[in-house]
């Protein structure tokens, strides 16, 4: 199966499953686990952040960021498609007892000034606005890259009102390696980072969280009570290293093979590309295919292809580092098999 439903389905390599067996580890709720200390002074580092943390899953890296900026009552400002929003089962409205604010954005793109307009006053009526939230890629605009640019005008107006700003960077590298530009760039503009290793990086469980020393001090408390504390974490922790220092270029290729893949497809009838394709992902809306997207996924399994659906008439494909040249010829040749079977 040529499996492009998600970049989560990457199995860790050879090399990481080596480096899980031979991991130094200790008790990390104890602060003790040597491999687990490494891959976050890396991941520091990387970020330009003071701090950083192993965390379970993005979502819960997320959740945790969201516990320890925001307090029961308050807001929090995001895009109307962001991730945090659409797919996390309302965990911020559940844990963190915030409700949340949308902002309509420009391929995922907040305008600064909305953002602004939407910072609540001190009207005893309303809440109090807690964080504000960017997604980096964003992955219902179709991977698209957030611009420092507009992350720094955002930031600007935050510190303005004194409201933390958190970055969903699950695909963070993605951005960076697309544009050319360090991922502390983009972090620079942020209170509180979060990305995931078992993305496009390959690793087999995990996400980094990072900041300043103070929020992972908290951040390490609710991860605690949240059920994350995880003892002999080195093991999984030795994967996230090896996917911050040798994954990171191989990104450049997904987002090559997915170029190959919007151009392969872009002139077949029946379908139209929904998304300008920056990064790994393509959105691809069928409506002119008169197919419903079950059958439409369905036939294209039976060619040994696997995406994902995303929304009524769009599916969605993810290139990762399972994935060859070869497979992304055979991807448009079963398009044409599925959209003009006469033809073949
Ligand atoms: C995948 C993803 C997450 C959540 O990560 P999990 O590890 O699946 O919990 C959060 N935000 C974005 C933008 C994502 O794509």
């Amino acid at each position: 199966m040529i499996d492009l439903r998600s970049d989560t389905v990457t199995k860790p390599s050879e090399k990481m499953r080596k480096a899980m067996y031979e991991a130094e580890v200790g008790d990390d709720v104890y602060g003790e686990d040597p491999t687990v200390n490494k891959l976050e002074e890396i991941a520091a580092q990387t970020l330009g952040k003071e701090d950083a943390l192993f965390v379970t899953s993005g979502t819960q890296g997320n959740q945790i960021a969201g516990l320890v900026h925001c307090k029961p009552g308050q807001e929090v400002i995001m895009e109307a498609q962001a991730h945090l929003f659409v797919s996390e089962a309302a965990a911020l409205s559940a844990f963190a007892g915030v409700q949340i604010k949308t902002l309509a954005g420009d391929h995922g793109a907040m305008k600064p000034s909305d953002v602004e307009a939407a910072i609540r006053g001190d009207d005893i009526h309303e809440p109090e606005t807690g964080l504000i939230c960017i997604e980096n890629t964003h992955n219902k605009a179709g991977g698209a890259v957030i611009p420092p640019e507009n992350m720094e005008l955002i930031y600007q107006i935050s510190k303005r009102h004194d409201i933390p700003v958190h970055l969903d960077g699950a695909r963070l590298f993605n951005a960076s390696v697309a544009s050319q530009i360090p991922v502390k760039e983009f972090a620079k503009y942020t209170d509180s980072v979060q990305f995931c290793l078992s993305k496009g990086l390959g690793a087999p469980v995990g996400s980094i969280i990072a900041g300043s020393s103070d929020f992972i001090f908290k951040a390490r408390k609710w991860r605690k009570r949240l059920g994350g504390g995880l003892r002999q974490a080195g093991v999984l922790a030795a994967p996230g290293i090896i996917a911050l220092e040798e994954n990171v270029k191989h990104l450049e290729k997904d987002h090559e093979y997915a170029k190959q893949l919007a151009e392969g497809l872009q002139n077949i009838e029946g379908i139209v590309i929904k998304n300008k394709v920056e990064t790994n992902i393509i959105l691809i809306d069928i409506t002119k295919s008169n197919k419903t997207t079950e059958d439409f996924l369905n036939q294209l399994k039976e060619h040994g292809i696997l995406a994902g659906t995303f929304g009524p008439n769009i599916i969605r494909f993810v290139t990762n580092n399972g994935i060859t040249k070869k497979d992304i010829d055979k991807v448009i040749l079963a398009f044409q098999k599925v959209l003009s079977p006469s033809l073949i």
